[in-house]
């Protein structure tokens, strides 16, 4: 006799492991206004409309892979010479050697890989608020997040009391993310020195999530956080996906930036986790070294340009809309935009407010909360066109008026 299954159940890693970006645009279901073409201003991947195409050389470096490479199992932190490549592309972040990189599937893969080397179940770490969504792979591993804040008044600098007020003796790491996601920082050299200044008194190391290295407006400065790090050990993790414009790559990588031999056992222990799932595809790594070499600077400056023509636009289109209060980002490729939603009583939330904007103006853009852990603000992307941002600017604009009680 067949007995009936019953549901069977999921394991709370699964149950926790949510991304709030993705949960809105796979299953918020807000129907646009069919009298307005959607404008959509939230995920951050800027190969949706063909204005930012990736480099040619990575193509030709994609093409020569596919015929060339065997498609072994490599070594499962990353093929030699990747390693070597991804050593000196990075140079800028002190001196590296191939045995100091780890690769991995992305970014966010180098990242998980990295707190789950160093933090324990029960244990913490640090995160920014605003922030990129780390809890979705930090939640399910039962490790707590305490949130620092950003600052929008100081150019998001973080506020350096209340995150060493934090800190306590189960916290193992600190995630900076500079340039950033959200919010468009990009720390000076005196405020990334301040950062490392309290990660040295309270002994811990940083997690440095530059995934936007270099990508800042004109003007600016960068600089990587190991660079200036002379006793705190530094871990950074970058990738190709944003700099190189292809998301859909996966490839990212972690460099060790040991100080005084203290990152020994945890440089194994990344070894250990990247054999897990035996290391990133074989045939991006081939193309690697090609990539980081031959794609010329002009196609960054290129990108930038846009980039900060898009930011600039946005800003002074944004900051002549009652209530609402764009804060000029200094690099990455978004902006927060404050919603002032005392002027907007019909709105309890910013939710709310983003919802309502899809249905009267057809314009997508992500909610601070639950996006970011930030109420009260919106993310928009600037890799769309410049004709995109003006037309979603006056029609925020519309929504404004139509909704703003002053
Ligand atoms: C996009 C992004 C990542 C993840 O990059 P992938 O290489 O696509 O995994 C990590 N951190 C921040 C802040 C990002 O914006």
């Amino acid at each position: 006799m067949a007995r009936n299954f019953g549901k069977i159940k999921i394991s709370d890693y699964a149950r926790l492991s949510i991304n709030p970006l993705r949960k809105i645009t796979q299953e918020q279901k807000i129907d646009p206004n069919p009298a307005k073409r959607s404008i959509t201003l939230q995920l951050g991947d800027p190969t949706i409309f063909g204005n930012f195409p990736p480099p040619v050389a990575l193509i030709s470096a994609l093409s020569n892979a596919v015929v060339h490479d065997k498609f072994p199992y490599n070594i499962s932190y990353g093929k030699f010479e990747a390693r070597q490549a991804v050593a000196e592309y990075s140079k800028h972040q002190g001196e590296i050697s191939p045995d100091d990189v780890i690769l991995s599937s992305g970014c966010s893969h180098a990242l998980e890989m990295t707190v789950l080397t160093l933090v324990q179940p029960g244990e913490n770490v640090l995160i920014p608020r605003p922030s990129y969504n780390y809890k979705t792979w930090i939640d399910g591993m039962k490790i707590e997040t305490k949130a620092y804040n950003l600052d929008p008044e100081k150019s998001w600098d973080i506020d350096l009391v209340q995150m060493e007020s934090l800190i306590d003796d189960k916290t193992r790491a600190i995630i900076i993310n500079n340039p950033g996601n959200p919010c468009g920082n990009c720390f000076s050299k005196e405020h990334i020195l301040e950062i490392i200044a309290l990660a040295e008194r309270r002994q811990l190391p940083i997690v440095a999530d530059e995934i936007y290295e270099h990508f800042v407006f004109p003007g600016i400065e960068y600089h990587s956080i190991s660079s200036l790090s002379k006793n705190v050990p530094v871990l950074t993790c970058s990738g190709l996906s944003k700099r190189f414009l292809v998301p859909g790559i996966r490839m990212g990588w972690i460099i060790v930036h040991d100080r005084n031999g203290v990152l020994d056992e945890v440089k194994q222990g990344l070894r250990n986790v990247s054999a897990r799932i035996l290391g990133p595809n074989s045939t991006v790594q081939y193309a690697l070294p090609d990539i980081l070499q031959n794609t010329p600077q002009r196609f960054f400056v290129n990108k930038m340009m846009k980039i900060s023509y898009n930011a600039d636009l946005a800003y002074e289109l944004l900051s002549k809309i009652p209530g609402l209060k764009p804060i000029k980002p200094r690099g990455s490729m978004y902006m927060m935009i404050q919603i002032e939603l005392d002027k907007f009583p019909e709105f309890q939330s910013c939710l709310e407010f983003t919802q309502q904007l899809i249905r009267e103006q057809s314009v997508l853009v992500f909610p601070g909360h639950p996006c970011f852990n930030y109420p009260g603000f919106m993310r928009i992307v600037l890799t769309v066109t410049d004709g995109m941002i003006k037309e979603s600017c006056r029609r925020l604009k519309e929504f404004c008026e139509t909704h703003a009680k002053l």
